[in-house]
């Protein structure tokens, strides 16, 4: 069992012998670690730290920051299978995945910043103005669990390169990365105070973090509903803020398109950490004519990706985070049958051979009414939605006839049109028949789904204010 009950404030692991919360291992419910759940005192603290920090990390030399940087690269390096294995076991997402992306991404993040950094333009000239890039403050980091340790290296790489202090707080739910990354930080060169991490539950350090008058800015990752709140907060006393919320990110099949390449990419992409991610691609629209084809393709893709053990290196699809999501989840499943949408896959029941821990089976329903609550609301689970559409420009209303914009997919035989309709959605990125991802393009939502940008240079402008000396 391992044992989190502590916070890391100015610098130093302080004990914490109050409430703690259980950690549980998706594959089979087991509790296999207790996390703090500190209070507003310790929120205090770590806010104290963070803002006298900041009076001399606000001044460090690109240098400096470079090098905490590196040092915090070759710690994730040093830690990646630790870190693999600690998201497999909290979050579900299978070993094989896990590696390259829960362990991989954030060192591949790192890197890019660093790469960025070093080039960073913190001043410009315009007419007789000096334009300076300054860093915002101390920054408030909230983060979800579905990539527990890459939404946190999203924020506080780019905030301490920006010369930002922070106070982190992580989800309670899959806490331990978190946890690995203060150990990597305590061992660079960080001074004190520039990186705390408090942990416990949203409605009390995450509240007392929002409200803070002394924390200047809350980058927030997490649910719409909770992103609201956020916004409430911050916008009491005018802080800057930064969301980046859900999705119901649509795959927009075109007629010309190659069918099975569009289908299995779309699946693939949906079904990813078990459908855990805020750009799942969970409403695959396409023509009425090739509807019940493309159910069927899908049909066929989803029986390949059989629910096991995420540990064991053959699993390509692991259980949900926690019981309260897998609940949701099946709720979902049993509303679309109400809905009158058609089981094509999957279903309520647990996965056999799956009946302990949190597992769903792979769902995929068709003739998806694009207005039903399957087809609006996200679901966070392993479900697709076959949406038909008649021609192109109902596909494109229906692609952005939900309050989301986070993500999107455009399949055609002509890359030109794909890119027409593409440039059509209301949405902060789009996979262009099958494109890869891009971690220094900028990542972010339009509508419900965000305010702000990660990645790249969009990422690192959060968290610098703009100010001009007049010369
Ligand atoms: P959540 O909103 O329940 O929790 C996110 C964080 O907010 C947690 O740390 C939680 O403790 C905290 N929190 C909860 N209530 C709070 C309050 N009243 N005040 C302050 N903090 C509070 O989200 P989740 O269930 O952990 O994560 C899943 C959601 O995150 C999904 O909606 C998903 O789409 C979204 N997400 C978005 C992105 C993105 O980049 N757009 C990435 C990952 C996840």
């Amino acid at each position: 069992m391992q044992n989190l009950s502590k916070n890391y404030i100015n610098g130093q692991w302080v004990d914490w012998s109050g409430d703690t919360i259980d950690v549980h291992e998706a594959a089979t419910g087991d509790v296999i670690a207790r996390v703090a759940n500190a209070g507003r005192q310790e929120m205090e603290q770590a806010v104290a730290a963070a803002k006298t920090a900041f009076e001399s990390w606000s001044q460090s030399t690109v240098e400096q920051r470079l090098k905490v940087l590196e040092q915090l690269r070759a710690g994730l390096r040093e830690h990646s299978t630790e870190i693999a294995e600690t998201v497999c076991r909290e979050v579900g997402m299978p070993i094989k995945l896990a590696v390259p992306i829960q362990a991989g991404m954030p060192g591949k993040v790192t890197e890019a910043y660093i790469e960025l950094l070093a080039d960073f333009p913190f001043t410009e000239q315009t007419g007789n103005s000096e334009v300076q890039y300054t860093p915002v403050g101390v920054v408030g980091c909230i983060t979800p669990w579905n990539y527990p340790l890459h939404q946190v290296i999203l924020k506080i790489v780019p905030a301490i390169a920006a010369g930002c202090t922070v106070v982190l707080k992580p989800s309670e739910i899959a806490p331990g990365t978190a946890y690995i990354l203060a150990e990597i930080l305590h061992s660079t060169g960080l001074p004190a105070g520039v990186f705390n991490l408090v942990s416990g539950e949203g409605a009390t350090v995450g509240d007392a973090m929002i409200r803070h008058p002394d924390v200047n800015m809350v980058s927030f990752t997490g649910s719409t509903r909770t992103g609201h709140l956020v916004a409430h907060a911050a916008a009491d006393d005018f802080k800057r803020i930064a969301l980046e919320m859900g999705g119901k990110s649509a795959s927009v099949i075109l007629e010309d398109a190659d069918l099975p390449a569009a289908v299995k990419g779309t699946v693939n992409n949906c079904l990813l950490n078990s459908g855990q991610t805020c750009t799942a691609l969970t409403r695959m629209l396409v023509h009425e004519s090739q509807h019940d084809e493309a159910c069927e393709l899908a049909a066929a893709a989803v029986a390949k990706m059989t629910p096991g053990n995420p540990l064991e290196e053959s699993t390509r699809l692991g259980p949900l985070a926690s019981a309260q999501q897998r609940d949701k989840v099946i709720d979902y499943i049993r509303l679309g049958m109400d809905e009158g949408a058609n089981l094509v896959a999957g279903g309520p029941q647990a996965p056999d051979g799956c009946e302990q821990g949190y597992f769903v089976k792979p769902t995929v329903f068709g003739g998806v009414d694009p207005g039903s609550r399957i087809a609006q609301e996200e679901i966070f689970g392993p479900v697709l939605c076959v949406i038909p559409y008649k021609d192109e420009a109902e596909a494109i209303r229906i692609a952005n006839g939900t309050p989301y914009g986070l993500s999107g997919a455009v399949w055609s035989g002509d890359q030109e049109r794909a890119k027409r309709v593409a440039g059509r959605l209301r949405t902060g990125q789009v996979f262009v028949n099958g494109g890869a991802f891009n971690p220094l393009a900028p990542f972010g939502g339009f509508g419900h789904s965000g305010i702000g940008r990660e990645f790249g240079k969009w990422g690192l402008e959060e968290f610098l204010e703009v100010r001009s000396l007049q010369l």
